[in-house]
């Protein structure tokens, strides 16, 4: 198959709409959508990304309105989260419509839905027909793609279409919080941060899979995520000595290590976050056989950067 490479959102939605897999830019990171009612389409994103069919999908709306097209029971807990941070990088988990096809929600009784805040994410979904369903376009088990580029390397040619934008500004995956419980539960922590949500919903529950190190609970988790080919090798304190290797490399906040020639140091978390993936894509790109990552603080976005490097690690 031919991958279409295009600039257009109104274009792109247009082979959505006739059933076409469509990868679109979204501030997180590139999303791989399907319109939610074609259950042949949502099977092709399974097949392009190799993503096994216990893994659920998240739905995309273009305004929260629509999000009573996919979900039923809107609490106050949601909708206290949605008229605060929608649209933006967070996704909520809520009692599913009987309209939304199985395969979108791996046969769960709910759906995850998020209305991004990205201008041509947003212009994309707007043409479309139907709510969106997507999750990162990327091969399944590979570190989720923040520029168009990338995913044109995992799947060109597996895809029907490419709606190309400028390098996602957040680079890590949604915050996800499962509105269907009492109280609510973050499943996947992200850049709307654990500090933010409890001050808006202070009775919220942390799952144990956003705790690195702790057995994954919820859908989607217990797979190798996030994983570069080279071995990561996770560093708690600053690390000035480390092997004079050419093919190590290192990442993280404090002054570089000396002898390593792949290092990148990052002024902020959100620029780790940021750049993270693609430096991983990189690090594979030259060789590289080890990636020392250096954890951040445990604080605001610095926990999800955490939580990818653990899982990157294989270590949850
Ligand atoms: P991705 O978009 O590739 O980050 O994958 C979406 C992730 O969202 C899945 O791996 C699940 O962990 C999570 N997810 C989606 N829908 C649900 C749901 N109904 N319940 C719990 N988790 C969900
Ligand atoms: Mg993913």
């Amino acid at each position: 198959m031919q991958t279409f490479v295009t600039d257009s959102p109104e274009e792109a939605a247009a082979c959505l709409n006739r059933g076409e897999t469509v990868a679109f830019p979204t501030e997180t990171v590139y999303g791989l959508g399907a319109d939610i009612f074609r259950a042949e389409s949502i099977a092709a994103i399974f097949k392009a990304k190799g993503r096994p069919s216990d893994n659920p999908l998240i739905v995309h709306v273009q305004s929260p309105d629509m999000i009573n097209e996919v979900a039923r029971e809107i609490n106050e807990a949601a909708r206290i989260l949605i008229d605060r941070l929608f649209p933006g990088p967070l996704t909520l988990v809520l009692k599913k419509r009987s309209s939304v096809p199985d395969i979108v929600s791996a046969g769960l009784p709910t759906v995850g839905v998020r209305c991004p805040s990205h201008p041509i994410a947003s212009a994309f979904l707007g043409f479309c027909d139907h709510p969106v369903a997507a999750p990162s376009a990327n091969l399944s088990g590979r570190p989720s793609s923040t520029d168009w580029k990338t995913v044109y390397h995992d799947l060109g040619g597996k895809i029907d279409c490419l709606l190309r934008g400028a390098p996602s500004t957040i680079g890590l995956e949604s915050t996800i919080v499962d509105c269907s419980v009492a109280p609510p539960l973050l499943l996947r922590s992200g850049a709307v941060s654990i500090e933010r949500l409890l001050e808006l919903i202070p009775e919220m529950k942390i799952a144990t899979s956003c705790l690195p190190g702790q057995a994954p609970k919820s859908p989607g988790m217990k797979y190798r995520h996030y994983s570069p080919e080279a071995a990561i090798v996770l560093l708690d304190a600053p690390s000035l000595q480390l092997p004079a290797d050419p093919h190590s490399a290192w990442i993280g906040l404090s002054a570089l290590p000396e002898g390593l020639m792949h290092s990148l140091r990052c002024h902020s978390a959100d620029e780790y976050a940021r750049v993270l993936f693609g430096f991983f894509r990189t690090c594979d790109a030259q060789n590289i056989h080890t990636i020392y990552c250096e954890l951040p603080p445990e604080q605001g976005i610095g926990r999800a950067i955490r939580d990818r490097l653990f899982k990157a690690a294989g270590k949850n």
